[in-house]
């Protein structure tokens, strides 16, 4: 099992420091997972703190054997302005993260693909709220707990919609104090991407890694050549790669992108999961 860089008590002295609130700073929670903090606000990105695709899956031909720590239990995550999520796949949406997440922070908010919301599954088990759940699209703009998100189409593998039009996958663009941060879910590369997320100009974009094989299951992600691509063509100053080393079945090594990343000069950070990225890092 790889460690957590900081877990449990030590991660939460770290996020409870004092920091000037013109200061930007991310802390990888494993998978797609991240709590950005600046402003005075925090914000939880696809949040997967639990073992329940661990258990789904144990007893069959696909098991989700748990490849690195957890970072934190969600219960005690009781600081939370907003969390969102970019599709309904459980390491994205997982009801046993959600469901202590959301009876902590009672009055915070989950903005999710407008496609997701009130479909089962995702269905919580305790929290069913309508009010609770923000849906969101494509080219839209919802603000809720004093961050605004904008939604940007997602390939998870292609663009899919559902019945009434809406995108199913979607990434987003935060703007969170004075920053923009570009999370794009899980996605491929496809045409108008970039151009439509260099518009925005994200200070740090996030980015899953975990690309094809051949002869591997297709995972509907970037691999590390893409990754890095994207991040130099939308202008990032800084692209951190996720969706790795949580499950044995479907990770990579982040070699591909740490070399692809530095042929183009293109900043990067490769966290360790609970780790934090400072902005003081720019300088
Ligand atoms: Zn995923």
């Amino acid at each position: 099992m790889i460690e957590a860089v900081q877990k449990d008590d030590a991660f939460l002295e770290d996020v409870r420091v004092k920091r000037g609130l013109g200061e930007l700073s991310i802390w990888w929670l494993g998978q797609s997972g991240f709590l950005v903090q600046s402003g005075g606000k925090h914000l939880l990105i696809d949040p997967y703190l639990s073992d329940s695709l661990t258990k789904k899956y144990a007893e069959t031909d696909k098991p989700h054997v748990r490849m690195t720590e957890r970072v934190i239990a969600p219960e005690r995550l009781d600081f939370i302005d907003l969390i969102t999520s970019s599709h309904n796949h459980t390491d994205h949406f997982d009801p046993e993260t959600l469901d202590p997440l959301l009876s902590v922070n009672p009055a915070t908010k989950i903005i999710l693909p407008e496609a997701n919301r009130g479909v089962s599954p995702p269905r919580l088990s305790e929290h069913n709220d309508p009010e609770r759940f923000i849906g969101i699209d494509a080219d839209r703009t919802q603000r809720s707990g004093g961050i605004n998100v904008h939604g940007i189409a997602a390939a998870h593998n292609k663009l899919e919609r559902d019945e009434r039009g809406h995108h199913k996958f979607l990434g987003y663009v935060f703007d969170i104090g004075r920053w923009r941060v570009y999370h794009s879910g899980d996605c491929r590369w496809y045409p108008g991407l970039a151009e439509g997320v260099r518009l925005f100009r994200p200070d740090v974009a996030i980015l899953p890694i975990n690309g094809d094989e051949p002869g591997r299951r297709v995972a509907g992600n970037f691999d590390g050549l893409e990754a890095a691509r994207l991040a130099k063509d939308i202008k990032t100053k800084i692209v951190m790669p996720c969706h790795f080393e949580m499950f044995e079945f479907n990770t990579v090594e982040p070699d591909l992108f740490v070399k692809s990343c530095d042929e183009i000069d293109q900043p990067y950070k490769v966290m360790r999961s609970g780790e934090r990225w400072s902005s003081e890092e720019f300088g």
